[in-house]
């Protein structure tokens, strides 16, 4: 009986420390790592399967002014808020990541772009909607998303799926800010 024990305190330990090297402890995000061995697999599966799957990028408009205005701090209190709508709005299925300072991804398989869009308008709606506290401040913010499905003759590598979404982010942000891309 002791060994047993043994070796689930083991499974145990091993899953902890799964959890602790791929997740971004501020956030509860996966890494931009994992996040990338995700899609690489899940990309494979939509090839063999003739399978689909979207991605959604998201940045947080002019974040450097919520550092410059209430500090590093209300900075990290407003990133963690926005993950966790982030991962309010998704599905177990879908992994979301912090790829970047302020900058999420997350994969939604089997999903395609008019789907997608719609996760992402939810998303961008509740962050619009929502005012984060920070000591005696009331944060607000936008986000921008880009969207883009999988096209196996397009996205040949993972780098490749991800600028697609990427663009589309960017187009967001050159429109004005505050609204979701679909990629072309
Ligand atoms: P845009 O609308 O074009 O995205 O403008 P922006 O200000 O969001 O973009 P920019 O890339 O100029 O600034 C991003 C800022 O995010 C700068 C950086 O200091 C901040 N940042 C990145 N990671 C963190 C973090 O972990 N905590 C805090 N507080 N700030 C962070
Ligand atoms: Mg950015
Ligand atoms: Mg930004």
């Amino acid at each position: 009986l002791l060994s047993i024990a043994g070796l689930a305190a083991i499974a145990i330990h091993n899953a902890y420390l799964f959890e602790m090297t791929t997740t971004d402890m501020m956030t509860k995000l996966k890494l931009k790592h994992f996040f990338l061995n995700t899609l690489q697999d899940r990309m494979k599966a939509c090839v063999q399967e003739e399978g689909t799957a979207s991605l959604l990028m998201l940045d947080i408009d002019h974040f450097k002014r919520v550092n410059d205005t209430y500090g590093h701090l209300a900075g990290d209190v407003t990133l963690k808020e926005v993950a966790g709508i982030v991962l309010d709005a998704v599905r177990l299925i879908d992994v979301a990541a912090r790829y970047g300072g302020e900058e999420f991804i997350v994969l939604l398989p089997e999903t395609r772009r008019s789907e997608a869009r719609n996760v992402a308008e939810r998303i961008r709606k509740r962050i619009e909607e929502e005012g984060f506290v920070s000591g005696n401040h009331l944060i607000r913010v936008t986000v921008s998303l880009g969207v883009a499905e999988f096209d196996p003759k397009l996205d040949t590598t993972p780098q490749a799926f991800i600028e697609r979404a990427d663009k589309a982010l960017y187009v967001s942000k050159q429109n004005g800010r505050n609204r979701t891309t679909l990629d072309a």
